[in-house]
């Protein structure tokens, strides 16, 4: 059986006081929560102080972003090995944030996949579809489209050790989930196309769901055979609420 991870991503939210006070709330429950995996994933700038807070707990660190270089002339830039000394086990790469605000297309992404994984870091690949796609019948077509790039790049054994996260672009931070079934359907879509490839590879990975997962909708979204826990944003920055989402993964 696949262990579900819960990634909170903060976004750009935070300050060292606010940081502080979730950490320190979200350590404790989360030490006896077990068979799920907890991370959690600050801006850049928090990761030094939320390392420090997380030392010895069972709370992982993940970055939001990463280079797709290594360190050199890049400025405004952090490189993979330099999250992975910041103490970072994960990194999200992809986010429907960075493709749409920030024009990171399939490649860019993929060589950030790259990076991540060359200096050890378990990338969280986003895929999903905008409002518009889906309403175009194209939802497969899009994500087959966002995964083929990255195993163009770095084949089908390169997914073993990640994780990817569906996030329906139209669910982000709207506070419109997509049902249950809607999820599953693309997860099993994912799965299966990875099964094509490498049974194994599609039979390990977790696939991880993201877009307006709240308390009250968290476990209902978890049940379903192919989701392995989620992306959240919103609902991680309130320490009951993600441990609640925790729980019910
Ligand atoms: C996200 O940022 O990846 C996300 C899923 O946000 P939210 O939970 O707020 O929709």
């Amino acid at each position: 059986m696949r262990k579900p991870l819960v990634a909170g991503n903060w976004k750009s939210n935070g300050s060292y006081a606010a940081n502080q006070t979730l950490i320190t709330d979200l350590m404790g429950p989360v030490g006896e929560l077990g068979r799920v995996d907890v991370a959690i994933c600050p801006p850049f700038v928090y990761l030094d102080q939320v390392a420090k807070l997380c030392h010895g707990g069972s709370i992982a660190l993940g970055a939001q972003d990463v280079s797709d270089q290594d360190r050199g002339a890049y400025t405004g830039e952090v490189a993979a090995d330099m999250l992975r000394e910041m103490g970072c086990t994960y990194v999200i790469v992809g986010h429907s944030e960075r493709r749409t605000l920030y024009g990171e297309d399939d490649t860019f992404t993929a060589r950030k996949f790259a990076a991540a994984r060359q200096h050890g870091l378990i990338p969280i690949l986003c895929v999903g579809e905008q409002f518009w796609e889906r309403e175009e019948g194209i939802t497969e077509s899009v994500v087959a489209r966002q995964l083929d790039a990255v195993l163009a790049l770095e084949g089908i054994e390169a997914l073993a050790e990640a994780v990817i996260a569906y996030e329906p672009v139209w669910a982000i931070g709207t506070g419109k989930t997509a049902t249950p079934q809607q999820a599953q359907a693309v997860h099993a879509f994912i799965r299966t196309r990875l099964e094509h490839q490498n049974p194994a590879v599609a039979q390990k990975i977790r696939i991880v769901y993201g877009g307006s997962v709240k308390a009250d909708n968290a476990a209902e979204l978890f049940t379903q055979p192919d989701i392995d826990g989620g992306l959240i944003g919103g609902a991680s920055l309130k320490a009951s609420d993600f441990l609640a989402i925790c729980k019910a993964a």
